[in-house]
């Protein structure tokens, strides 16, 4: 595939034009925000966007209706998440957020210090189009199967599978050169692409790639055995004993939106905080007095802490008012079909239909709602689509894959 247009990603530099004012999407690399950014971000939204910060599919933050482009500019530089003018767009890094605390097999939260740093720092790759994803599995899984376009999935505490165009490439790496070859491997892209937006665009991307990496690092290990890398669909949430026996707490968050006051709240814990790529966060570092505090005072304003609520089986585009080519608010159709119990528990059989009303959607388990066929932001993986057309909803189930 050939693309004669550039991408047309938002960053805080170009913002987008959507239906109900500019947007600024703001990367947010490995997903972790220190107490003093969450601060600065609730009081950004607060003051210069509607109010909310938008988590996405690759945790990075938008802000909807930003009111001034140089204020904002100027307090995310102050706080740091505004490090490069050139690059900003391309630290699109997702990482396992629970690494180094939780499980897995290694931290992968230094190479993704090492990964953005290293981007930011060679002004050629400031040419990678904003659609390029970076992955680091700390090996449980849960971030491999999100179909990034470059990255690493641990095997064991110093050896890393690289991965490319989603897939195992058969490369392994020593954990002191997992950030020189991905580096490499975007440099590579940048050579091998004509107009294409991500490496799986590019024929035969994978095995071309691998070539050129191998001769360029002719010590490179090759296995034959690859990775299957299935979508991981268990969002982290509740109570989580760390490694060092302090706490650490997944938190859902309706449909992905933050209320500036809910990220002031959770700036005063003055505890790391990742955003995930379920749209949900992760409340590291906490004693266990402090984590029952975050559950007692941020339950009631409406962050999640129970993995049964039916919360988490939703998501949805941005809908009306903010996109266009939306037919409906879908956002308060799913969240009508949430409060009066039409989101059902996986496992209930799910039905083809069409022409129906918002209040006659009833749909079992993961589930995305659309207001158009273009289903922008459907998560990975068996989830049911319910999108809006001119004659009502239609209702496609998931493939139980
Ligand atoms: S799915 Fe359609 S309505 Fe929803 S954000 Fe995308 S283009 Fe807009």
């Amino acid at each position: 595939m050939t693309r004669t247009d550039p991408d047309s990603c938002p960053g805080v530099l170009r913002l987008h034009e959507a239906a109900d004012g500019p947007l600024a999407r703001i990367r947010v690399p490995g997903g972790l925000l220190s107490p003093t950014q969450l601060q600065a971000l609730a009081g950004a939204a607060a003051d210069l966007s509607d109010g909310n910060i938008e988590l996405t599919s690759r945790g990075n933050i938008q802000f909807r209706q930003v009111r001034d482009a140089a204020a904002l500019t100027e307090r995310l530089t102050a706080a740091g998440l505004l490090p490069s003018v050139t690059h900003e767009r391309v630290r699109n890094i997702i990482a396992s957020p629970l690494s180094g605390r939780v499980g897995g097999w290694t931290d992968v939260h230094p190479l993704v210090a090492g990964l953005d740093a290293g981007l930011c720092a060679r002004p050629r790759l400031a040419d990678l189009p904003g659609r390029v994803l970076f992955t680091l599995d700390d090996g449980r899984g849960d971030v491999s199967g999100l179909g990034g376009d470059i990255g690493v999935h641990a095997l064991d505490e110093h050896t890393y599978a690289l991965l490319l165009a989603g897939k195992d490439s058969g490369v392994r790496l020593p954990t002191d050169s997992a950030v020189e070859v991905m580096l490499a491997a975007a440099d590579g892209f940048l050579d091998l692409r004509d107009g294409q937006w991500r490496l799986h665009e590019i024929p035969d991307s994978t095995a071309r790639l691998t070539d050129r990496l191998r001769t360029d690092h002719p010590g490179l290990e090759i296995s034959a055995e690859l990775l299957e890398l299935p979508v991981h669909q268990d969002i982290p949430i509740g109570w989580m004993t760390q490694s060092d026996d302090r706490v650490t707490l997944g938190a859902g968050v309706r449909l992905g939106s933050l209320p500036a006051r809910t990220a002031e709240f959770l700036a005063a814990v003055e505890r790391p905080v990742f955003v995930t790529p379920w749209r949900s966060l992760v409340i590291t570092d906490l004693d266990e007095w402090a984590a029952e505090q975050v559950v007692r005072v941020l339950a009631p304003m409406g962050l999640i802490f129970d993995a049964a609520s039916p919360w988490l089986e939703v998501s949805a585009c941005a809908g009306m008012p903010g996109c266009a080519k939306s037919l409906t608010d879908v956002r308060a159709d799913v969240a009508e079909a949430v409060d009066s119990g039409r989101v059902l528990p996986t496992g209930a059989p799910g039905f083809a239909r069409d022409g129906l009303d918002a209040a006659d959607v009833v749909v079992a388990g993961r589930q995305h709602w659309s207001g158009c066929d273009r289903r922008c932001g459907r998560p990975k993986g068996s989830v049911t689509d319910v999108i809006a057309t001119v004659d009502g909803y239609r209702i496609v189930p998931a493939d139980p894959g």
